[in-house]
């Protein structure tokens, strides 16, 4: 059985006074037979890994650079994600394959960085609008999901994101057969491609999850979590979707 996983996403969001939400969402990750991570922002990483120790909230980056280190400033490696406390790092998110032209193969060695560093990569895939409306879907996401997927993949190793562009941070929400349609296909050719082990894989489901629909899309077959933006900066909001999970 998988284990299912409540994983969020603050983006560029959080101070030092929002790690006291993290301190709010430990008695709902405590009670529960789910994983529970937050990723923070880079400069909170070591401060949230302080404040979650020794409960079941394991922290993550939102990014790492391909190299392990030197001169790219700004840029962050996964050696120093996992020096700073972090367990999980996301990597091919949408809002990184628009803003910063990140390909397949980038996210594909990015992730490759993380195994490198214990790191456990949430790999992010999911088509456009445009795409949706073009009857592209299966094959945009069966090409992300190739390409962007090392051959070191493990269902230990990588968390499989399926995140809808046009449900980010939108309030729009595919409807639970497109939901079940995409996750029976992503589960299909993790297994044609990995064998038994595809079945380990888990493969979370995001955009514009929130407290009143987590349970509808949890018991979408292949759905193992979620990833969540919006909703996981407050512990109210996100400690009802952790339970919404169990
Ligand atoms: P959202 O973001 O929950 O705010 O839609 C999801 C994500 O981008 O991971």
């Amino acid at each position: 059985m998988r284990r299912k996983l409540a994983a969020g996403n603050w983006k560029m969001n959080g101070l030092a006074a929002d790690l006291a939400e993290l301190d709010a969402m430990k008695p709902a990750a405590a009670t529960r037979q789910t994983d529970v991570l937050i990723c923070t922002p880079a400069t909170l990483i070591s401060r949230a890994a302080e404040a979650v120790s020794g409960s079941a909230i394991a922290i993550g980056g939102q990014d790492c650079h391909v190299n392990a280190s030197g001169a790219h400033t700004g840029d962050i490696s996964a050696a120093m994600l996992a020096d700073s406390g972090a367990g999980y790092v996301i990597t091919g998110h949408s809002e990184r394959r628009v803003d910063h032209g990140e390909t397949d193969a980038v996210i594909a060695a990015k992730s490759e960085a993380g195994y490198a560093n214990d790191l456990i990569a949430v790999i992010c895939i999911g088509e456009s609008l445009e795409e949706r409306e073009g009857g592209q879907t299966l094959d945009v996401v069966g090409t992300q999901l190739k390409n962007s997927t090392p051959d070191a993949a493990t269902g230990a190793n990588t968390v499989i994101a399926y995140e809808p562009v046009w449900a980010i941070g939108t309030g729009k929400v595919p409807t639970l057969e497109q939901i079940a349609e995409v996750h029976d296909f992503i589960r299909a050719k993790l297994v044609e491609r990995f064998g038994e082990d595809g079945n380990a894989f888990r493969v979370l489901y995001g955009g514009s999850v929130k407290p009143s629909n987590a349970q509808d899309i949890f018991a979408v077959s292949n759905v193992d979590g979620a990833l969540v933006g919006g909703a996981s900066l407050k512990a109210s909001d996100f400690n009802a979707i952790i339970e919404a999970l169990d």
